[in-house]
């Protein structure tokens, strides 16, 4: 038995050895820069900058990939403040990208939801929480507003609505669709 034990101690201590060299080995450095400049961006992660989320695109604007104004959720003051920080003349924001918008948060017309999980799946931030046919509904304080839910949405069921706007408000019933 004690034989046994020993070699599974010895096992253990080889395997903790292992990832600690491991975890050293591959530890992923960050760029200071690149954080600093994510740290400025809306984390909205809508993907109006072209990007899949802010990082990246904090990523490409480090590297010189990408240009400081093609954040619309972050507008003017944004493209100034990265200006700012990487020493640069601020300019216009690129109308390639879409224009700024006053917040707006997403709301599930929640008797017309068919759980059918699409919006689950297109949330970058986790913001919606069903199940499968069970109806759905956004945490609204988790939603950036970014829209990306939308589209997926078969039967046109999520709303955008001011946040000021939800407090002890009734739920909005949804636009019916176009059937032409
Ligand atoms: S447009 Fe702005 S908020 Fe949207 S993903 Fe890009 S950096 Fe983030
Ligand atoms: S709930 Fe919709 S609008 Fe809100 S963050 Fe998620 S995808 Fe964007
Ligand atoms: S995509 Fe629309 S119908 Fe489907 S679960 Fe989300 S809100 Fe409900």
């Amino acid at each position: 038995m004690a034989p046994a034990l020993a070699v599974v101690g010895a096992l253990a201590a080889l395997l903790g050895a292992l990832l600690g060299w491991a975890a050293v080995r591959f530890r992923v450095q960050r760029d200071p820069m690149v954080e600093r400049i994510d740290r400025l961006l809306p984390q909205t992660q809508c993907g109006q900058c072209n990007y899949p989320g802010c990082r990246p695109y904090a990523q490409a604007i480090a590297s010189g990939e990408a240009d400081i104004n093609q954040c619309p959720p972050g507008g003017e003051a944004g493209v100034r403040a990265l200006a700012e920080l990487l020493g640069r003349e601020p300019k216009p924001l690129n109308p390639e990208h879409g224009e700024v918008k006053p917040p707006v948060v997403a709301l599930i017309v929640e008797d017309d939801c068919i759980g059918c999980t699409k919006c689950i799946l297109a949330c970058p931030v986790d913001a919606i929480v069903g199940a499968a046919k069970q109806m759905h509904t956004v945490i609204a304080d988790l939603c950036t507003g970014c829209e990306l839910c939308l589209p997926p949405c078969p039967v046109d069921c999520i709303v955008l609505v001011p946040p000021a706007r939800r407090p002890g408000e009734p739920a909005p019933r949804a636009q019916s669709r176009s059937t032409v």
